[in-house]
This record gives C-alpha cells, structure tokens and sequence, in this order.
C-alpha cells in the first residue's frame, strides 16, 4: 500500500490523534490540521493540491492509457496523495480527460487540464457533506462540459452535464456514508466513463475484472462489507459491466 508522502520533504505523513490549528508551511495561512510529516510538515489542502496538480499534469501528459480507471489509479497511488482530500476532485476528471484523448478524443489535453485544475478551485475540501454533492462526481461533470466545450447556454451539453453529475451522485449516495474519497472517486471513474463513451462514442477503457480496494487499511472510515469494491463483497460487480446507467 503507497505511503502518503510530504510535499516539501518526502517524509511520511502521519494523522494526528486530535485536529489542531497549525501554520501552512507553503501559504503561512492557519487552519485545523489532521496530517503533518514527520518533520512536522503541515501544507493546507488548498497548497496540497496545487502540489498534487502538477504530478498529476505529468502523469497525464506521460500516459498512453485509454483505461480511465487505469489512469486514475496512477494518481491514487501518486505519493501526495491522501486517503482522502480535495485532490479527488482533480484527479477524476484529469483521468476521464486524458483517457478520452488517448481513446482518440478531440481536445488540447494541456488546455483541457488547465481548464478543469481552474474550475475545480470552486470545489474545495468536504464538499460532499457540506453541500451534498460529491466533490469526485462534480468533477465528472466539469470534464464531461471541458469535452463537449458547453457553457449556461447550451442546450443538449448543458443537460448532459448536469446528468452525468447526478448519475454520479446517485451511485454514491445509494451506497451512503461515510464518504470515502477512494470509492465514491471510483465510481464517478466508472460512471463518468460509460457515459462520456455513450455520448461521444468513444471506446474509453475499464477493468474488465472486479475493482479490488487497496486502500481499507488506510481508511479508519471504511464502510467494509457496503462497499462495491471491498473483496468481502462478492455480490458487487463494479465494472464496465456492473454499473448500469440511465442518462
Ligand atoms: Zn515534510
Ligand atoms: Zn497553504
């Protein structure tokens, strides 16, 4: 299982038993911590994931992958990033985005990149449970307007955005709490997917096997056994057969 590595000095991140206000070494700004290194190493999640944005930009511009899972475990597994954070929020997309270019779809994958990182700074930490509407899911649907180039005034691609969103979010919330970055991310891969290849008749790629977790022991807040993706539940098939959709 990867590490969750510090931005500034590579040392382990650990959480800490209480929240406690500390210092952002990048911004200096003060918020309530739950990580810092082992040097005592606390940046933000603002800070956290503009550093995670540009490993993620190299990833993607590197990667011939087609398989948007594929990819976006590339980014779960990248050393910065957490169990959970808004960094999800980023790397959902950024996976659909380039596996949609890499499956032979029109767009300036640096342009599109760019485009999404702006428009994720309106999605910060806890979303989710602040607003009910998961942070990985809206990220499904910024990607799914960056590809069709939509904006308030457009008929067929502005419904279409505002569906994908929601197909999103009822996968995750028919599942229900405790959020799990990991999960509900997952999910909005895969469904994001099947309807961005629904749409624009690509041929992105999923796993063809059951998605396996490998991230539980990480999670203090594991659902275990509710999740589609834990190996203890053997009924789930969340794959590019198992998750249906309607849009
Ligand atoms: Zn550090
Ligand atoms: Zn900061």
């Amino acid at each position: 299982m990867a590490k969750t590595l510090c931005v500034v000095c590579n040392g382990e991140m650990k959480g800490l038993e209480a929240m406690k206000e500390e210092e952002c070494c990048l911004c200096h700004k003060k918020f309530m911590a739950r990580m810092t290194c082992s040097e005592e190493h606390y940046v933000c999640d603002r800070c956290q994931v503009e550093a995670c944005s540009k490993v993620y930009k190299d990833i993607c511009m590197n990667t011939k992958s087609d398989n948007a899972y594929e990819i976006g475990k590339m980014m779960f597994d990248a050393p910065c990033t957490r169990m959970h954070g808004p960094e999800h929020h980023l790397l959902v997309g950024f996976a659909l985005l380039t596996a949609y270019k890499n499956a032979g779809g029109d767009i300036d994958l640096e342009k599109a990149l760019a485009v999404h990182k702006e428009r994720n700074e309106f999605v910060p930490a806890a979303f989710c449970g602040k607003n009910g509407s998961c942070g990985a899911a809206v990220s499904t649907g910024a990607a799914y307007s960056i590809i069709t180039d939509s904006n308030i005034l457009c008929k067929e691609t502005w419904g279409e955005s505002q569906l994908i969103t929601a197909e999103c979010l009822t996968r995750a919330g028919e599942i229900g709490g405790p959020r799990c970055c990991k999960r509900d991310g997952t999910l909005s891969i895969i469904t994001g997917t099947k309807i961005i290849n629904k749409k624009m008749g690509t041929d992105i790629k999923l796993p063809t096997e059951k998605i396996v977790c490998e991230y539980m022991k990480k999670n203090p807040n594991c659902i275990g056994k509710r999740c589609p993706f834990s190996p203890s539940n053997k009924d789930a098939k969340e794959t590019s057969e198992g998750i249906k959709i309607f849009c």
